[in-house]
């Protein structure tokens, strides 16, 4: 949903992303505008349930007190779940109140503490995990890893079978369902994941060992990739990745492919970051807005 660094610029806002698993929708950073990239990519944003929120700079929070207000506008009633710094409650909650806005659902803030790896969630077909990161202040990555030997639905089951919720609850199971009297196996409706698919999301951090610990062997990791080589100066200090530095992290943890975001708004091209990425881990790409990558 953004892609940049710092501040909103004409060419990306700042970090926000949208995971779809199992069609369930986690939002992953909220920087400011993020409900107008939403809004574009014609998402169903109301149907996010889960929000984690990495860090507290501005850049990767200053959208969600916004995104939580025109939910409720457009007639937001389900609760929901978001995972962050221990700040983060008082400064949206804070921002409600100075701007008198009334939020008409129930939103649960949970404190994810940064010291050691937590699990965050632990669902029937997933699992979200974190793991703090090399920051400024404390930081959090995480990791949403699919569960082993879960059913999901086929894209065109629900269509094809005119499947209601329960019809779905029971081929979860494994079962069959029987329509107008006729059975309809579960194979044709369900299938496995071939394997468990791994995302990373490795939030602001400078290159550190630990976070390639962390992202072993995932099929996606999103490492940012702020400073070109030649700012390595200002990446030390403000304790950020160059993209040699992210790419590194790729190889070191064997992962099987690499995604960079997070670029400084000094770059216009951002071809020579992506240049020192692929010298050190091939199969690299660059995050843009609106775009999706699928997890494989
Ligand atoms: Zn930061």
């Amino acid at each position: 949903m953004g892609c940049g660094a710092a501040a909103p610029t004409p060419y990306f806002l700042t970090t926000s992303q949208l995971v779809n698993i199992h069609g369930q929708l986690i939002l992953i950073d909220c920087g400011e505008g993020t409900q107008l990239t939403l809004r574009q990519t014609k998402a169903k944003f109301q149907k996010i349930n889960i929000i984690l929120i990495s860090h507290m700079h501005a850049d990767h929070t200053m959208g969600l007190p916004g995104l939580i207000a025109t939910m409720s506008l457009l007639g937001r009633r389900t609760s929901l779940n978001i995972w962050g710094p221990k700040e983060l409650e008082e400064f949206v909650r804070r921002t409600w109140y100075l701007t008198g806005t009334h939020v008409d659902f129930e939103v649960k803030f949970h404190v994810n503490s940064s010291i050691g790896p937590n699990v965050v969630v632990d669902s029937e077909s997933f699992m979200i995990t974190s793991f703090p990161t090399k920051h400024r202040v404390p930081t959090c990555g995480f990791v949403i890893e699919e569960k082993e030997g879960v059913l999901s639905l086929k894209g065109h089951a629900r269509k094809d079978y005119n499947l209601s919720h329960l019809d779905i609850q029971i081929l979860k199971r494994g079962e069959d369902i029987v329509k107008k009297g006729e059975v309809i196996p579960n194979m044709f409706c369900m299938e496995k994941p071939p394997k468990c698919r791994k995302y990373a999301f490795a939030a602001d951090t400078a290159f550190s060992p630990k976070v390639v610990e962390a992202v072993k062997g995932c099929n996606l990791l999103y490492h940012e990739a702020t400073f070109e080589t030649k700012d390595l100066d200002i990446a030390k200090k403000t304790l950020h990745s160059t993209s040699s530095d992210a790419a590194r992290v790729a190889k070191d943890a064997g992962v099987n492919q690499l995604l960079i975001g997070h670029f400084s708004n000094r770059y216009r091209d951002l071809s020579q970051l992506f240049l020192e990425a692929t010298e050190v881990f091939t199969n690299t790409s660059i995050a843009k807005e609106n775009k999706t990558y699928l997890i494989e």
